[in-house]
């Protein structure tokens, strides 16, 4: 797939069919990947695909002018799509190249697992259901269910729907919903006040660093609310109060654009466990709407999109 893809990105650049090329290029630091973003045809020879590229590389797509050639997994090509059913990007300003996703290794359940930090490792590798990690000179071999992110694990559409170049064959989802769930369902399993107790503590821990918004696809106003003076919707203090307000307001912003990709927890710097907001509303919207996000270009976005059974009269 690597080899196909730098084939194919270099001919879109010297056919002119693309101004950039946005993919992922090996990161400074033990299995990790990070976004690369280039015009220069020698440079698509650093492009990798391996189980650790994990960012959602639609957010580029609203910063970038002219054409564009995007490495796109499941869920990335649904929040192109997303972005596109929003006028936020043309169709035709894009080129996917859609990548059939067999998941992204999550290395913190790595570490879990191994009792080591990711630096203690000597090799991690994916040999179809299993994961194979090397320390200290011995293997272990482990479930790929058990080192997946949450959200890979109750993934519904692994390979792209909407692309212009597909680099392997279709694949299967590999499922674990009841650990995709696990925490969501044990917040739901709480009464409210222990619930509000356990989500006032974990956003007395937000640094407002806006990190979960900054990586988000769905995330594009040019100016968020949270900058607004007039009105003030929320002190820039990061009080838990006003934390819980804008993850409130932001999921409300995001809901039938969030795609369950999961950038958004992943990229906290302090571990607070967005994804169950977030897969919550996307749950929610399917359930209420019967919506799920970036999967029609041509279908209107969730918020000017009606059906006779709406459950509220004023719709109907
Ligand atoms: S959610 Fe699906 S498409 Fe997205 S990274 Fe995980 S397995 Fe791949
Ligand atoms: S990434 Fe985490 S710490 Fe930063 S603003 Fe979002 S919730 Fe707060
Ligand atoms: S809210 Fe989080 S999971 Fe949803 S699209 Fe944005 S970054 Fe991805």
């Amino acid at each position: 797939m690597e080899q196909k893809l730098r084939r194919e990105a270099k001919a879109l650049l010297e056919q002119g069919q693309v101004d950039y090329i946005v993919g992922f290029e090996p990161g400074s630091l033990k299995f990790t990947t990070t976004p690369l973003i280039t015009r220069d045809k020698e440079e698509v020879d650093r492009l990798v695909i391996n189980p650790f590229i994990v960012n959602n590389l639609a957010n580029f797509l609203t910063e970038l002018k002219g054409r564009v050639g995007i490495i796109a997994k499941g869920c990335d090509s649904r929040s192109i799509v997303s972005l596109i059913q929003d006028n936020k990007v043309a169709r035709e300003d894009v080129v996917i190249l859609g990548i059939p996703c067999p998941g992204i290794i999550d290395l913190s359940k790595v570490e879990e697992l191994i009792g080591k930090d990711r630096d203690e490792l000597e090799a991690i590798s994916r040999e179809g259901d299993k994961v194979v990690i090397t320390a200290d000179g011995k293997t272990s071999e482990f479930s790929i269910t058990e080192v997946l992110f949450d959200n890979c694990l109750g993934c519904e559409l692994p390979t792209p729907q909407e692309y212009d170049i597909l680099l392997g064959e279709p694949t299967l989802p590999v499922t674990d919903r009841s650990a995709s769930q696990a925490k969501i369902e044990q917040l739901k399993g709480m009464t409210p006040q222990p619930r509000w107790e356990f989500w006032s503590n974990e956003l007395s821990r937000c640094i407002r660093c806006y990190a979960c918004r900054n990586v988000c696809p769905a995330c594009f106003c040019q100016r968020c609310f949270v900058e607004e003076t007039e009105p003030q919707w929320l002190m820039p203090v990061p009080r838990w109060q006003d934390n819980l307000m804008f993850q409130v307001i932001r999921n409300i912003h995001v809901a039938g654009r969030c795609t369950d990709c999961g950038e958004c927890e992943r990229a906290c710097p302090v571990n607070i466990p967005l994804r169950s907001l977030t897969k919550e509303m996307y749950d929610i919207v399917g359930e209420l709407f019967h919506f799920k996000a970036g999967m029609d270009k041509d279908t209107a976005p969730l918020m000017t999109h009606y059906e006779q059974e709406e459950a509220e009269d004023f719709i109907r």
